[in-house]
């Protein structure tokens, strides 16, 4: 079988760890260190890793309109010194994030006008999403929620999230609740175990699905016994955020496999990112090893026309192209369904490459195999 990716190619995760103070392993495998020696200075980074920087007449501006937050962990992942590197590219701000806004908006999906009560955007018939904290372990640089990060941290508490309870309480067609944030993972765990248990007594909720990038970004929050308290108020899914099989390291993958352990099974959300992932060859190793390590992949969306986050758009055709490069030549169980989210709130659309083309002169009718050849069936 093969070895998950490991990182470290050529010195890179040494040169983090020197650049944080050489921590004791002890202190590398405890998420709290990790988010305590979160890294928020691109400069911090051109310097550990000696690469040039020359961004500085604009990255005050840049920082100030969406601030940089990365685990040392997740830097670590860094497969070579060189700004184009997948990591980097999710990791530390762009120039480009700054160009175009006006063409794009802060909040596409008008997730803020789909909210009859603070934190929960009700859209689809049988679930809602609840929206708990704006934290992230890990600010990733097309997140479609950026437009949250600019304002003072916030988590919501039990609190304020009753007007939420009583909604999803009166209205019994919602059979899901999608916890999401930010990292709901982020929450204090009191708070974190109180709205679990709150949404798990709502009868007519038959199902929580836990929306959080802490397995790619901070899987040392995964111990067992965290899993398992997350399991008691199942049925508990896990739906992740792995972009690039780079992120696969072996520490991510225990970390999926407590989850699994514990009775939480994972499904992961893909971005296709330009640049990042927008390759055949990448997303089959991503996809594999997704499935090896027991997940899911669900999704691959195309981006959301997110003020920021343009540079990042491959356009939706080359969504397709890769999805038809991929069927067929990939186990079933690894292929994610290729999605958009349409704007204004009108929520996803799943896209397939064309199976059928046409109809032959006798009335059968024809499709194109994965091989490329036209076939007919009657
Ligand atoms: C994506 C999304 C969901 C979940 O959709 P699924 O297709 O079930 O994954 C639910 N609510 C909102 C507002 C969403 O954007
Ligand atoms: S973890 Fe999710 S919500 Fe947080 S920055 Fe990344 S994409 Fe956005």
């Amino acid at each position: 079988m093969p070895s998950p990716v490991q990182p470290n190619p050529d010195g890179l995760l040494n040169a983090i760890r020197e650049a944080c103070g050489s921590p004791a392993p002890h202190e590398w495998g405890d998420w709290r260190w990790q988010l305590e020696n979160s890294i928020t200075d691109p400069e911090w980074v051109a310097e550990a890793l000696q690469l040039p920087w020359g961004r500085e007449h604009e990255a005050d501006h840049l920082l100030s309109t969406f601030p940089m937050s990365v685990t040392p962990y997740y830097l670590s992942l860094v497969q070579r010194a060189d700004w184009r590197d997948p990591i980097l590219r999710q990791c530390v701000p762009d120039p480009a994030e700054l160009r175009n806004r006006q063409a794009a908006s802060p909040d596409p999906l008008a997730e803020e006008r789909d909210s009859p009560v603070p934190g929960l955007v009700h859209r689809y018939p049988d679930r809602a999403l609840l929206v708990t904290t704006n934290w992230c372990a890990t600010h990733c640089r097309h997140c479609m929620r950026k437009r949250t990060w600019s304002t003072a941290r916030y988590t919501h508490s039990v609190e304020t999230l009753e007007p939420a309870f009583a909604y999803l309480q009166e209205h019994a067609g919602i059979r899901e609740v999608i916890v999401s944030g930010g990292d709901p993972l982020l929450l204090p765990e009191t708070v974190l175990s109180t709205l679990l248990e709150r949404i798990h007594a709502i009868p007519s909720v038959e199902v929580i699905r836990i929306g959080t990038r802490l397995p790619v970004v901070l899987p040392q929050r995964f111990t067992s016994a965290f899993c398992e308290r997350l399991a008691a108020w199942g049925p508990v899914w896990v739906a992740t955020h792995f972009n690039h099989p780079a992120e696969l390291t072996t520490g991510a993958i225990e970390a999926c496999g407590r989850l699994c352990r514990a009775g939480i099974p994972i499904v992961n959300q893909t971005v296709l990112l330009r640049g990042v992932n927008d390759r055949a060859d990448v997303l089959r190793e991503l996809f594999t090893g997704l499935l090896r390590a027991r997940v899911k992949p669900y999704y691959l969306f195309h981006g959301d026309p997110v003020a920021g986050a343009l540079h990042f758009r491959t356009g939706v055709e080359k969504g397709l192209a890769l999805m038809a490069e991929l069927q067929g030549r990939l186990s079933g169980l690894a292929l994610p369904t290729f999605a958009i989210d349409l704007p204004d709130g009108h929520g996803k659309v799943r896209l397939h490459p064309t199976g059928a083309c046409g109809i032959s002169g006798d009335g059968a009718a024809l499709y194109k195999s994965y091989r490329d050849a036209t076939v007919r069936y009657t």
